[in-house]
């Protein structure tokens, strides 16, 4: 067995050992659905700096570029569908061995995998939707599409004229309250926390990986390239998802 092949053989026996898993996805979890990561070279979000939140609110200048830019990105996005990685997460959330997923991830795969959604959280929200800032009522992005079409400006909320954005979470925009207790709650009560296609610099989501090692957790970290959590962890795998997580899909066949 090589040194890779050891550590997945070691990540399986913690994963039956575990009686409370927890997994924490970030954007590699989804590359091999074809959705570019965000630092990884020559990808969209390479060639586009992030609109900040406040400048989304100032600017609607700002906010006519996001909605180009979302809409850009959903034309990816709406081709992809779940890969190996989700859909062994999916089979272990099943078979009761991870009993939340922890996502910075806003792109529903985890979702489309079966997962249901009371174990899904979201840290970044998600991209399949719209909210008013002000007054939170949803809308359908195909509504702000055809105004956006029609106007050459994004629409604004037909019940208090709030500005209406993308329901993720920008750079710069408070993080939703109950996702960020609920992520505490399940970190903080992991026995296992799996850390999976993250870079781990984007705070404060890369404080839970922190927290479940603080309370107790074996902390994995399973990335293709190094991480700054890496010296704090009981196991990390630089290896491609689908290579680590294969052997639980066929252990756990859906
Ligand atoms: P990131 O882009 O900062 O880090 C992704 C990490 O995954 C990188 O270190 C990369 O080397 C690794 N990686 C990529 N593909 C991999 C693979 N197949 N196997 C193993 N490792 C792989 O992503 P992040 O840490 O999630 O932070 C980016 C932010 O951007 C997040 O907040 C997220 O909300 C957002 N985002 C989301 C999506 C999505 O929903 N799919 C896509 C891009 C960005």
């Amino acid at each position: 067995m090589d040194a890779t092949a050891d550590k997945i053989a070691m990540l399986q026996e913690w994963v039956r050992e575990a009686s409370n898993g927890v997994a924490f996805t970030g954007a590699g979890i989804s590359t091999e659905s074809g959705i570019p990561d965000f630092r990884s070279p020559g990808g969209f979000w390479t060639r586009n700096q992030p609109i900040m939140f406040d400048d989304f609110v100032r600017s609607p200048d700002m906010r006519k570029e996001a909605w180009r830019r979302k809409f850009e990105i959903d034309a990816t996005v709406a081709e992809a569908r779940p890969n190996t990685g989700h859909r062994a997460l999916a089979a272990l959330v099943a078979a009761n061995r991870i009993s939340a997923i922890i996502t910075q991830n806003i792109d529903n795969l985890h979702q489309v995998s079966g997962v249901p959604e009371s174990r899904i959280i979201e840290l970044h929200g998600n991209g399949g939707y719209a909210k008013c800032l002000s007054c939170a009522r949803r809308y359908e992005l195909d509504w702000v599409r055809g105004n956006l079409d029609a106007d050459g400006m994004p629409p604004d909320c037909e019940a208090c004229g709030g500005l209406i954005k993308s329901a993720t979470i920008s750079f710069g925009q408070p993080m939703p309250q109950a996702e960020m207790q609920r992520a505490h709650a399940a970190a903080s009560g992991a026995d296992l926390f799996l850390a999976l296609g993250s870079s781990l610099v984007v705070r404060p989501a890369a404080d839970f990986p922190v927290l479940a090692k603080q309370c107790g957790a074996r902390l994995v970290i399973v990335n293709r390239e190094p991480t700054p959590l890496d010296g704090l962890c009981d196991l990390v795998i630089h290896a491609e998802i689908e290579s680590v997580m294969a052997p639980f899909l066929r252990e756990t066949p859906g």
